[in-house]
């Protein structure tokens, strides 16, 4: 009897008990395999948008040397501020140009490889200019050295952690000295597609700047020949009318394309041929000479630096000042 007690025991744990362990080891493997998706979705969603925050330290390569400097990405950008605009500006146009700059040093590392071993370098013409606080010290006088320096590393920790963003994305926070009084989008510029955030906007105060007029005179010789350095098909008789004419502007008034004896030749390519400081000029014959008369300086998309520091003056802030000139955008913490 003990014995078929004994096997009625056996025989219960094998129905009921083990079958019960092995499902609950199942519940607990689903269970663990529900974690692991979630776990996994969650490393999706922390991947996308962006993350910014991986950025403590940025690898600067010096163009001249060669060399790549790992430096906080801050301290970097004390660099750049105290390089691309003066010290003298108004505080809150300073504070604009931290957050442009460190708005640009993060849209460069994410969407552009210029540079095998590094994040950016220091050529203003290929990525953003920066100059070694050591440098900026020395240009400027000596009575002014502590005044200048505390207000560039006010504009950099006022907008610490902060990036622009239109519709969430981080704004390539194009620049520029002097807009002329109306900036450009980058269509008039570049061509291709225009960007929702880079519209042509007016801004008050640009002509108190030196920026903001310039001219470049020319004998009729040499604009000949500078034109022949590219475009050797060059046909011209400056005795004919309109043997130079200006056929077409951009949406910002701007020259978009000029005509030259047989040649046509965009407004952008004339600058550089002939040295202008913008696209935004007129001309004139006088005698042997055409002058031409400049407005604005630099490619004129995004922010102007004068523009922003006459909106300081006018009471703006840096907020207000990198929303007006990038269309529809937020300021966040990155
Ligand atoms: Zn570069």
């Amino acid at each position: 009897m003990k014995k078929f007690i004994l096997l009625f025991f056996c025989f219960i744990i094998l129905v009921f008990l083990i079958p019960s362990f092995f499902s609950s080891s199942l519940l607990l493997s689903r269970a663990e395999e529900q974690n692991n998706v979630s776990s996994e979705e969650e490393v999706v969603t922390t991947q996308e948008p962006y993350d910014y925050k991986q950025y403590k330290t940025i690898k600067l390569l010096h163009k001249k040397s060669g060399e790549v400097e790992e430096i906080e990405l801050d301290n970097y950008l004390l660099g750049v501020v105290s390089s691309e605009m003066p010290a003298t500006f108004e505080q809150e146009a300073l504070n604009a140009q931290s957050l442009v700059a460190r708005t640009y040093t993060l849209y460069t590392i994410k969407n552009s490889k210029k540079h095998e071993n590094a994040d950016i370098c220091d050529d203003s013409g290929c990525c953003q200019a920066w100059i070694s606080k050591e440098d900026r010290l020395a240009k400027w006088d000596e009575n002014l050295r502590e005044e200048n320096w505390n207000k560039i590393e006010k504009a950099v920790n006022t907008t610490k952690g902060k990036i622009i963003t239109y519709n969430g994305e981080i704004i390539d926070s194009f620049f520029h000295s002097n807009s002329g009084g109306v900036t450009e989008t980058p269509v008039g510029v570049w061509g291709g597609t225009n960007y929702p955030y880079l519209q042509s906007v007016e801004t008050s105060g640009e002509e108190n700047y030196s920026q903001y007029s310039s001219e470049v005179v020319l004998s009729k010789e040499e604009f000949k020949n500078k034109i022949l350095e590219k475009h050797q098909d060059l046909n011209i008789n400056f005795e004919e009318e309109n043997c130079i004419e200006i056929t077409e502007y951009t949406e910002s008034n701007r020259v978009k394309t000029i005509r030259v004896g047989n040649i046509n030749i965009s407004g952008v390519e004339m600058r550089t041929l002939l040295g202008l400081r913008s696209t935004n000029f007129t001309f004139q014959f006088e005698g042997d000479n055409i002058k031409f008369n400049v407005i604005g300086y630099g490619h004129g998309v995004g922010m102007s630096q004068t523009g922003a520091d006459s909106m300081a003056k006018q009471g703006s802030n840096y907020e207000e000042i990198i929303k007006h000139f990038y269309t529809g955008v937020e300021i966040v913490d990155m």
